[in-house]
């Protein structure tokens, strides 16, 4: 037997729907064989099967049990994808129900299977096609500005995008007018004398009537398989196809009239590459166009999941930044210290904390100071300080500030150099001269914009000269901007009338020699205060590198803890744009199975869902970022803390937001892809 021109070939197709335990069988062993350029007509009572059999010729759906061979080859081993691919090829659909997508243009309509076939020129190709079945002037109509008679029409145009062999339509005319009907038989008509294959599945006997063989298919099994060619004659042609029905010889071994101009020659070389095309960038923009489709087609749903992410972001943003300033903060402050600074502190350790309360709290005098500078030759420097609050007057303003009485190799040790004028020297700390350092926030709040260098105050009555300004230690150094400097000298008798010394630092040679230095300092200590060995220290010792070790540590254990607290909200608008993703699939189930019918590959439906996702979500992280941005400069400037907004903290919120879309995108998308185009189709 001649088996050159056969399309297609079923062998004893079965195909049962579980209903329950039972099985219900639909196709009950069907065999059938379909040559190129033939048109079948398959016609049967409703639920007699026949969408299900187009379905499985379509590659939508697999039999149960028996052989499909589709251009010479078993089409059972084929993946979903190859499938898809196949169809992208080889096949066009046209359903009764026209299944078009919504919100879309004619053009964007007709196109939209060339971007899974990754065929060229797809815009010029749509024109000609929309211009062929009369609707040049509704190109960029979308379906709901079109009549039943047009989207069909468009639809039509889209079943032909790419060529196909064959066509599969699955009652083409059943929503439409009889004028209509006509309209879209003639141009399968026309279409099938062009060579093209045409499979139609109707169940009115008159459109039946067009086709050149006709199939009844009765409980699941071929009732009559009838020539049409006589009757065909006795068909008036539809306005598009005047006159010239074919003549065609009978079927089915009839050879098609005119092969398609792609029609391979052999049989091996007839079956297409089904490895799927590369994404293309017309591909990627029409998925990020259709996101934007259905995000505006939903614009409150898409609003609200932008704003869980949106408040995510910025959250993580603003808590990063007030985490980070006040970390930089306690760092500048430690940072001033110095960090080979030992500190010793009159007081027992008893009454840590209660710095200053009577009792057993132990004076520190000049005399110690002198003494402890001797302590060990790892000592490269040694101030003493006093302080205590005065007021300080110039003309008719006045503040209280903290004075600070120091020697005056403090300007060297903790890096305060005037910006105007000078620090005190050692002569006018021996003479106690009235000189005064002062810090910005007195001079804004004495002087306004006036130069105080040279200028007279009063400082609890006694008049001082003030000879130098110190520059700001920046924001966050809370009152270490408020203070002035005297001599330590003139501190103790003139101003605060004491002989004993708050504190001092000692300045070590390197880390290394803290330790050694702490514990010269410790015996000499015990030595100068008579302790005996039973009695605790009545001074304390602090490491400054230690502490700000500890406290640094604190600080960055609070910002990652404020960050973690973000990241949480940032998780809770991943799920809400995951429940938004799972409403969307839901709801454009149908899309999901056209587009699959059309050629759509699992991966490309992933994708556009993944990139919807993606898209709400970065949308979400971009506006969170400016409101992150702004919320925390408001908070520094109404409550005055350091906030720090660090390009990686702006990098990694974003980085966060676009991996929210993607990890929570994905099971939404996953079970997009996965669907069965068959029962996507089928989705009321
Ligand atoms: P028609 O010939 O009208 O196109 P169909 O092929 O659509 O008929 O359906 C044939 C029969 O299969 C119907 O009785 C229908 O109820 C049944 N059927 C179709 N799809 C399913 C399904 N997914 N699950 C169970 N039964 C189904
Ligand atoms: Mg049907």
């Amino acid at each position: 037997m001649n088996e050159t021109g056969v399309l297609i070939q079923l062998d004893n197709i079965r195909r049962a729907y579980k209903m329950g335990a039972a099985d219900l069988e639909i196709l009950k062993g069907l065999s059938l064989t379909i040559r190129q350029g033939e048109f079948v007509a398959i016609m049967g009572p409703s639920g007699s099967g026949k969408s299900t059999l187009m379905q499985i010729l379509g590659l939508l759906d697999k039999p149960t049990s028996g052989t499909y061979t589709l251009m010479g080859r078993d089409v059972a081993g084929l993946s979903e994808d190859e499938c898809a691919i196949l169809r992208s090829k080889t096949i066009g659909f046209i359903f009764q129900m026209f299944n078009l997508l919504p919100r879309t243009t004619s053009l964007d309509n007709v196109v939209l299977p060339m971007l899974y076939s990754g065929l060229p020129n797809r815009l010029e190709r749509g024109k000609e096609l929309l211009r062929e079945v009369g609707m040049e002037n509704r190109m960029l109509h979308k379906p709901n500005q079109l009549s039943g008679g047009q989207q069909q029409r468009v639809a039509v145009a889209r079943a032909l995008v790419n060529r196909p062999q064959i066509i599969f339509a699955d009652e083409p005319t059943g929503n439409l007018a009889t004028a209509q009907s006509e309209e879209i038989l003639a141009r399968l008509q026309a279409l099938n004398r062009s060579g093209i294959t045409i499979i139609m599945v109707t169940h009115e006997p008159d459109i039946a009537a067009h086709a050149r063989r006709i199939l009844h298919i009765k409980d699941g099994r071929i009732l009559s398989d009838v020539d049409n060619a006589a009757v065909a004659q006795n068909i008036p042609a539809g306005p598009a196809a005047p006159g010239a029905l074919p003549m065609a010889s009978p079927a089915p071994t009839a050879a098609s009239p005119t092969p398609p101009p792609h029609a391979p020659e052999s049989k091996s070389s007839m079956f297409p590459n089904v490895r799927p095309p590369k994404i293309s960038v017309s591909e990627f923009s029409e998925y990020i166009a259709s996101a934007l489709r259905a995000m505006s087609a939903n614009r409150v749903r898409s609003a609200l999941s932008v704003l869980g992410i949106l408040i995510g972001v910025s959250s993580v943003i603003a808590m990063l930044a007030i985490g980070n300033g006040a970390q930089k903060a306690i760092e500048a402050r430690l940072q001033s210290l110095g960090s080979n600074v030992v500190m010793l502190f009159g007081g027992a350790p008893s009454s840590r904390g209660v710095r200053g309360a009577a009792g057993n709290y132990s004076r520190l005098t000049l005399e110690d100071a002198k003494a402890v500078r001797m302590a060990s030759p790892d000592i490269v420097e040694l101030y003493p300080e006093a302080e205590g609050d005065v007021e300080i007057v110039y003309q008719d303003k006045n503040k209280v500030s903290e004075m600070q009485g120091v020697t005056p190799n403090y300007a060297s040790i903790r890096n305060a150099h005037p910006d105007y004028g000078r620090f005190f020297t050692e002569a006018e700390n021996e003479n106690e001269a009235r000189v005064i350092v002062i810090c910005p926030n007195v001079v804004k709040k004495l002087f306004g914009d006036e130069n105080p260098v040279g200028k007279t105050l009063k400082i609890n009555r006694v008049d001082f000269r003030v000879i130098g300004t110190l520059p700001s230690k920046g924001a966050g150094s809370g009152d270490q901007d408020d203070m002035v400097f005297t001599p330590i000298h003139t501190a103790m008798k003139r101003v605060l009338g004491t002989v004993y010394l708050h504190e001092m630092a000692i300045e070590c040679a390197n880390p290394q020699s803290i330790p050694a230095v702490m514990a010269a300092i410790e015996t000499l200590m015990r030595h100068r205060h008579r302790l005996p060995p039973y009695k605790e220290n009545d001074f304390r010792l602090r490491n400054n590198a230690e502490v700000q070790s500890t406290l640094s540590g604190t600080t960055k254990t609070f910002s990652s803890l404020l960050g973690f607290v973000a990241a949480i909200s940032l998780l809770v608008g991943g799920v809400g744009i995951m429940n938004i993703m799972l409403v969307s699939v839901n709801e454009r189930t149908r899309e999901i199975g056209l587009r699959k019918s059309i050629g759509a590959t699992r991966r490309a439906i992933l994708l556009q869902f993944l990139i919807e996702s993606v898209l709400l979500s970065v949308l979400g992280g971009l506006l969170g970022i400016s409101l992150g941005i702004g919320v925390a400069n408001l908070v520094s400037r109404f409550a005055g803390w350091l906030v720090l907004i660090t390009y990686p903290s702006i990098a990694l919120s974003f980085a966060f937001s676009v991996s929210v879309g993607v990890v929570f995108g994905y099971w939404p998308a996953r079970k997009a892809s996965r669907l069965s185009p068959m029962e996507a189709l089928r989705y009321e």
